[in-house]
Parts: structure tokens; C-alpha cells; sequence
């Protein structure tokens, strides 16, 4: 039995104030029978790893570069975030893809240093409205994943795999639990074919996540946890999707 992994990815939000107020929320409410985390701004990582220590709540980061040092002004390594405790990486979220221009090869790239370092990447996968509707969502999932299926070799097993329609993610549109399990499937019906590993590996569902959908998603056989964006930001709409698994 996979035991479930809830993230909280925080996306450009938060203060010192805010910060704060949300992480002593969720310690508050502790122990939770899932992994919980919390993927933060850069700036904030530190008093995140301060906040959080001692306990089990892991932090970790909402991207990295996929080079481990240089002249890459205003990027960041994995082995910088290794160093003072990071756990998780989400690498290849959509708005990454679609904003910053990265490609398949470059989230593969960047899993791939992520787990060099021995963090654990969350990759995230998905397709857009317009490629559902044409009826190539599979397609899509199949062609991100293979990337870094490929890039990861016999590492495939390590990492965590999000699965974020697009058009779910911060619309208020979820995808419906039987939308969700189908991709889940084939997703890791994929890894099986990749590693020895495909069964203990956490598939996490993301998009539009909330208290009221939560325990439906998280029914579903191989939806292992999510990746929350919104309801990350509020403590008690967070620790109810926590309880929700
Ligand atoms: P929402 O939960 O706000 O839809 O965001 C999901 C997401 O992008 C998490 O990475």
C-alpha cells in the first residue's frame, strides 16, 4: 500500500506574515496519516527548513536549474537546495512549460540533476483544454513522461509523478476522479514499462484540489496524493485535504 503524499505548492505567494500563519497551522494539526509538504518560494526556503525542523513536514522547492553551477544569473541549483535540506523539486509544472518556454528535454535535464542530488523531483505532466478536446491528452502525458523516463534510466523509480490537466489548474474545474484514474493508469502503466519500481511510486493528481473534491480523487487506485495549489495557501483547506487521504 502506497502511503499518500499531499504537497502544497505555493507558487508566487506568501510573506514572512503569511508564511508563518500557514506553516504553524499545519504543524498545529499534526500528525497526519499522509507525507505532507510544502513547496515554497526561493526566498523563503530557509525560514521554511526553520519553521519546519524537527518535525515531519518536508519543504522543498517549486523548480531548479538544471545546471549544477555557472554563469546562469538568477538560477538556482539543486545541490544549493540539497545543502540545507530541501526534500522535494517540482520540475516541468505547466505554467514553467508555457511561461518560461521549457521544453520535454529541459524538465527530462532537470529531474535528472534534481535526483543527482538526492532530492526527490516531482514532475508534473498533463495536457492543455485544446488538446483533450482534440483527443490527445494521452499522447501528451505519454510523450512529457517519456522524456524524462528516458533522461532518468534506472532512477525512474525515484521520482514522483503529478498529473495536472491544464485546464484544471487554478479554474475551479477538477478533473473528475474517473478522468483522473484514467490517466493515472496509464501513467503508470508507462513506468511499468520503464522500472521494476512502477507499483511503490506516488502518482500525484493536481488541479483544483479542494476539501470538497479531495477524498473522491484520493479513493481512486492510483492516485497517490496531490499537489495543491490554492488550497495550499489556507492552513485549514490544506490540513482537510491532508485528512481528506
Ligand atoms: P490549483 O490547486 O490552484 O488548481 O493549482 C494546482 C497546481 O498547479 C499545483 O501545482
Amino acid at each position: 500500500m502506497r502511503k499518500k503524499l499531499v504537497a502544497g505548492n505555493w507558487k508566487m505567494h506568501g510573506s514572512h506574515s503569511a508564511n508563518a500563519e500557514l506553516l504553524s497551522g499545519i504543524l498545529a494539526a499534526r500528525p497526519f496519516a499522509c507525507d505532507v509538504a510544502v513547496c515554497v518560494p526561493f526566498p523563503y526556503l530557509s525560514e521554511a527548513a526553520v519553521a519546519l525542523a524537527g518535525s515531519d513536514v518536508r519543504w522543498g522547492a517549486q523548480d531548479c536549474s538544471q545546471h549544477d553551477k555557472g554563469a546562469f544569473t538568477g538560477e538556482v541549483s539543486a545541490s544549493m537546495l540539497a545543502e540545507f535540506g530541501c526534500r522535494y523539486v517540482i520540475v516541468g509544472h505547466s505554467e514553467r512549460r508555457a511561461m518560461h518556454g521549457e521544453t520535454d528535454a529541459v524538465v527530462a535535464e532537470k529531474a535528472k540533476a534534481v535526483l543527482a542530488r538526492g532530492l526527490t523531483p516531482i514532475v508534473c505532466v498533463g495536457e492543455t483544454l485544446g488538446q483533450r478536446e482534440q483527443g490527445t491528452a494521452q499522447d501528451t502525458v505519454k510523450r512529457q513522461l517519456s522524456a524524462v523516463i528516458h533522461a532518468l534510466g534506472h532512477c525512474v523509480g525515484e521520482m514522483v509523478v503529478a498529473y495536472e490537466p491544464v485546464w484544471a489548474i487554478g479554474t475551479g474545474v477538477v478533473a473528475t476522479p474517473e478522468q483522473a484514474q484514467e490517466m493515472h493508469a496509464l501513467i503508470r502503466a508507462q513506468l511499468h514499462a520503464a522500472t521494476p519500481h512502477a507499483e511503490a511510486m506516488k502518482l500525484l493528481y493536481g488541479g483544483s484540489m479542494k476539501p470538497e473534491n479531495a477524498a473522491s480523487l484520493l479513493a481512486q487506485q492510483d492516485i497517490d496524493g496531490g499537489l495543491i495549489g490554492g488550497a495550499a495557501l489556507k492552513h485549514a483547506d490544506f490540513v482537510a485535504i491532508c485528512r481528506a487521504t
